[in-house]
């Protein structure tokens, strides 16, 4: 796929594309040096599922779990997920699940490694990643989870908390939405937790609806 069909999937340009198959892709990512946070990482947490998925789930950072096992949506956040996507009768092996950023920003307060959210410039540099896996396995559906994601995708001023759950066209054939990313949904106060729940699981049904799954 050429370049400039990529950067209609994401709301900011992408100059440079790693060229390769997805597996080497996802190796050369391995060994990326291009912000500061490969350093303090323990891996690059690239994205997962089969190279033929048609939907692809965008989250916003690896978290402490991610880092450790260098999978994405395998914590806390990755639970309520599954969670949520077997509510929607979504099979997870299928979709192809990947993070904006590819490295943990973390900062260590005694044994804890706590999240922290990567800057402009390291989502400068790190947006050739995920444009290099759209443009490699050409999705039809696109759900960014979060704010992050949601702003990658749709551009600086989309508000998740106003715009979730409504799809746009993305490209000539790519169709994506935004919904409450799992880990906002865990932090949110107890009185709002239930309600995020049933709207992310809403969201995931009416993705599970125009994949046609029943
Ligand atoms: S966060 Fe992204 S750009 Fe930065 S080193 Fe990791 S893979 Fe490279």
């Amino acid at each position: 796929m050429p370049a400039s069909a990529v950067v209609t999937l994401l709301s900011k340009p992408v100059h440079e594309i790693p060229s390769g198959s997805l597996a080497e892709l996802r190796r050369a990512a391995g060994s990326c040096r291009a912000c500061p946070l490969w350093k303090p990482a323990t891996q690059t947490v690239f994205g997962a599922g089969p190279e033929k998925a048609h939907i692809v789930l965008i989250g916003e950072q690896p978290g402490d779990q991610e880092d450790r096992q260098g999978l994405p949506f395998v914590g806390p956040a990755g639970r309520l997920l599954d969670q949520a996507l077997e509510a929607a009768r979504l099979d997870r092996a299928a979709l192809y699940v990947t993070n904006t950023m590819k490295h943990f920003k973390f900062e260590q307060r005694g044994k804890v490694r706590l999240h922290k959210r990567a800057n402009a410039a390291e989502q400068a540099a790190c947006r050739m990643w995920l444009a290099g896996e759209l443009a490699r396995l050409q999705p039809d559906l696109i759900v960014a989870l979060g704010a992050m994601a949601a702003q990658t995708v749709f551009g600086a001023t989309f508000s998740v908390t106003r715009e979730r759950g409504r799809w746009r066209r993305l490209g000539e054939a790519a169709q994506g939405m935004a919904t409450w990313h799992p880990s906002a949904i865990l932090r949110a106060p107890e009185e709002n937790r239930k309600q995020q729940y049933a709207e992310l699981v809403t969201d995931l049904r009416g993705l599970a609806a125009r994949a046609g799954v029943r």
